[in-house]
């Protein structure tokens, strides 16, 4: 115990430092449709540290969320995403979107998306250009604030995603409420489907019900062919994994893109 709680007080002190000392960076894992065309690519943080090496997302992010430390971080992810979107659009690599996690400190702090608003103005980029990946915990936590803010994100063109969606409590009242345009299947069950007759059946029934809801739904954490023959089978339509490509840093991204074909 002692060990954890000393390894979590050094993460700490050495995040604190992290943005200013350039160690984030960003990696990006290609979405791909059912024909192979790239629809998109979701942004992933990257920590590199002297001292701890490799940091990983699950292990950092809690200890970010707790500190606060989530907030100039998650900014710093979002800008750094509208000046990705940038800097592809001008090599003629014309993504749909960037899809960012955010956070429920994030995502519940106050102006968030009047702030949101500002960045992409800064930025130039069309609202539809982000799709926002937040998980179940923003409206279990608060539910009046987070549909608020869902309802101004969607009026003002943002797209929004439910991320790892089928664990927690994966409530259908609230899908039916919240204005979402994405359905993203945790990958829990998405590598389930070729094996546990279960999660095939529960996956079957988030796919019905999602097409019912009218929303767009995509498999992460697709590592087999046989995986997204199954989910391809039953109607999941757009995948993201292994499979296709690992997160990649930006200069890699950009060479993945230029070998391939992208939806318009
Ligand atoms: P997530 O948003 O569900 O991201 C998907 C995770 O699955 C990523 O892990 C990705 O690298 C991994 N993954 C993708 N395809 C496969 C696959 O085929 N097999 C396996 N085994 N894994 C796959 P990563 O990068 O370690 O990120 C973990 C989590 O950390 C993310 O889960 C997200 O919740 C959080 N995270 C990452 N970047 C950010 C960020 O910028 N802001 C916030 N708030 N959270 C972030
Ligand atoms: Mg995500
Ligand atoms: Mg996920």
């Amino acid at each position: 115990m002692q060990e954890s709680a000393d390894m979590s007080l050094l993460t700490e002190t050495c995040l604190r430092t992290a943005l200013s000392n350039n160690e984030l960076s960003l990696a990006f894992q290609p979405q791909l449709s059912d024909n192979g065309t790239i629809v998109g690519a979701e942004a992933l943080l990257r920590w590199e540290n002297s001292d701890l090496g490799n940091v990983s997302p699950p292990e950092f992010i809690p200890i970010a969320e707790e500190t606060g430390l989530i907030l100039p971080i998650g900014q710093w992810v979002i800008e750094q995403s509208c000046q990705t979107i940038n800097t592809l659009d001008e090599k003629g690599l014309l993504i749909p979107h960037i899809a960012v996690n955010i956070s429920a400190k994030q995502f519940l702090q106050t102006g968030f998306v009047i702030n949101l608003i500002s960045t992409i103005e800064k930025y130039n980029i069309m609202p539809n250009r982000l799709m926002l990946e937040i998980t179940e915990s923003v409206f279990i936590k608060q539910m009046e604030v987070a549909l608020e803010s869902m309802n101004a994100l969607k009026m003002n063109g943002f797209n929004l995603a439910i991320d790892d969606f089928g664990t927690g409590y994966s409530s259908l009242s609230y899908l039916k409420q919240l204005p979402f345009d994405q359905l993203k299947i945790d990958q829990s069950f998405t590598q389930g489907v070729s094996v546990q007759k279960n999660d095939l059946a529960i996956v079957k029934g988030i796919i019905m019900m999602a097409d019912g809801l009218g929303l767009n739904i995509i498999a992460e954490g697709a590592e087999t062919e046989r995986q997204v023959n199954i989910l391809k089978q039953h109607g999941c339509a757009q995948f993201q994994g292994h499979f296709f490509s690992k997160p990649l840093p930006l200069e890699k991204f950009i060479s993945y893109l230029q070998e391939q074909s992208i939806e318009t």
